[in-house]
């Protein structure tokens, strides 16, 4: 079967969203300002679902492949 991008009810293609929360640590250097090295430190919020750009929502889904489909549609909050 050929792949088909998923594609919103609305006829628009969909795109993959994730949420990330972002800690950003500093060291604090001899003359007690905040040095200049910082590292970053990610974290998934909520797992990737497929939004478009209508508002829709739909969890994402993959294929025998692998591949991008489009899951449920979440229920409006
Ligand atoms: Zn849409």
């Amino acid at each position: 079967m050929k792949y088909k991008k998923p594609i919103c009810e609305c006829g628009k293609e969909l795109t993959i969203t994730a949420v990330f929360s972002c800690d950003i640590l500093w060291t604090i250097n001899s003359n007690g300002k905040r040095s200049k090295k910082h590292t970053f430190s990610a974290d998934t919020q909520s797992g990737e679902h497929l939004e478009c750009e209508c508002g829709a929502d739909y969890e994402i889904d993959f294929d025998e492949k692998g591949r991008i489909l489009r899951g449920k549609e979440y229920s409006p909050v």
